[in-house]
């Protein structure tokens, strides 16, 4: 099958969309103009279905729509757009709106580390054992979602990408660390970038010989967008990849593909299911992750199939996160305590193996934030959250239970209280 691309310039080639009402293309065409929006002929052909688009979830996940900007940035945006305001101009207004919708959660600038003074701009180093790896040919995905919390990584216009071309500073700097055992290779997605590019990646890191580095990770969402990466024969480079793959796992490293699902619907197909057979095969485990999105998978019944349909498949569930507070964040949002009675409605229908997913979690500032459950105090007539660190900057403070105030609306870490008031939540700690 051939990888055919679409993009704001050619997305009214796709012949599904001839169908779907003019206003819904004009809409998509004037939201894209300020978030990222990317698919494909397997995302188009395989996994939406254009009967009920508006109410499918890979069509909600991968084309954008008007009630993901505010009504006033849509309007304004809408505006500039049919006036054919010159590019500078338009531009403006566009980055505008984008730094409205908190491109950087989690001060994510704040974790690039330094070698010899020097800042390493496509790394990312908070948690002691592991660092984050931005290649900057993977800065791109083979579609986009619509809730991305990296979605700036791929507006080429808004000065904020992380990016390295060269790895061997990153390799001096995992030397220098001997705690760093662990290196996740994300973006974007880095199975976007051929095996032929990875492999120089993988060998400049053999080539270092780092013996505490003994885990590779690859974040991806491939196995949604273009399982093929992993089919021979319905891809020229699957076989190179696969062989990358048994190449890493022969040669004493425990490779983790970091396979992100957001439905069910996902995983509905046979292509899907060899891409995860052939990736297995190599050595590789797959575990796999996602957040709660309301418009998409805001449902007990979808993650308990989910699970189910992944561990059934081999995978490991991972970790089901509540959604970052950044981009189209109004419209896919829900309250922590509605995303803790879907975890727990969904988990407890679940076998033993799906038992392994750490839910729910935000991903805060200082660390992974457990949602570990509501307790009601019979002393207090009050209910309170309970929750831990399950990655912290400072190890030290990781799984030290901790109650905040229970509050129903909260839909984030920062709008939370603790119960310990000299620990009162700053804005620095969101
Ligand atoms: S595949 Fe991952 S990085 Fe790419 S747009 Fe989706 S969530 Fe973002």
């Amino acid at each position: 099958m051939k990888f055919i691309t679409y993009n704001t310039k050619n997305f009214r080639k796709i012949e599904y969309l001839k169908n779907l009402p003019e206003q819904v293309k004009h809409e998509i065409e004037v939201v894209s103009k300020v978030l990222p929006f990317k698919t494909n002929n397997y995302v188009i052909d395989y996994l939406i279905d254009w009967e009920n688009f508006e109410t499918d979830p890979v069509f909600i996940l991968n084309f954008p729509n008007r009630n993901m900007l505010h009504e006033e940035q849509f309007k304004e945006v809408e505006k500039a757009y049919t006036q054919q305001l010159p590019e500078k101009e338009f531009l403006g207004i566009v980055n505008k709106i984008r730094l409205q919708l908190n491109p950087h959660p989690a001060n994510q600038l704040s974790n690039v580390p330094k070698l010899d003074g020097e800042a390493l701009p496509g790394v990312q180093h908070k948690y002691r054992d592991i660092v984050l790896f931005f290649p900057s040919q993977g800065q791109t995905c083979h579609a986009h979602c619509t809730f991305c919390f990296r979605w700036p990584q791929f507006v080429k216009d808004l000065d904020l990408q992380f990016s390295m071309r060269e790895i061997d500073m990153l390799t001096r700097y995992i030397k220098e660390n001997e705690y760093i055992h662990e290196i996740l290779f994300t973006g974007g997605d880095p199975m976007v970038m051929s095996p032929l590019t990875i492999s120089k990646y993988i060998d400049q890191i053999f080539e270092a010989d780092i013996p505490h580095l003994d885990t590779i990770r690859f974040g991806s969402k491939s196995l949604t967008y273009w399982p093929f990466t992993f089919i021979p024969g319905h891809s020229d480079e699957a076989e190179d990849m696969l062989s990358l793959f048994r190449r890493i796992v022969d040669k004493g490293k425990h490779l983790s593909f970091m396979a992100h699902f957001n439905h069910p619907v996902e995983m509905d197909n046979s292509a899907v299911e060899e891409a995860i057979y052939n990736i297995r095969q190599t050595g590789a485990e797959i575990r796999t992750q996602a957040p709660v999105l309301r418009n998409i998978n805001d449902d007990a019944e979808i993650w308990r199939e989910m699970w189910l349909k992944q561990v059934n498949l081999g995978m490991v569930p991972y970790y089901m996160f509540i959604e970052r507070e950044t981009g189209p964040y109004a419209y896919f949002e829900l309250p922590i305590a509605q995303v803790y009675d879907i975890y727990r409605n969904a988990i407890k229908y679940t076998g033993s193996l799906a038992k392994t997913v750490t839910a729910p979690v935000m991903s805060a500032s200082m660390g992974k934030v457990h949602v570990m459950g509501v307790i009601d105090n019979p002393a207090d007539n009050d209910r309170y959250f309970m929750m831990q660190y399950v990655r912290h900057r400072n190890v030290e403070e990781t799984y030290k239970p901790f109650l905040t105030h229970y509050d129903e609306k909260a839909t984030w870490f920062n709008q939370l209280v603790r119960t310990d008031a000299d620990m009162i939540l700053t804005a620095e700690e969101e």
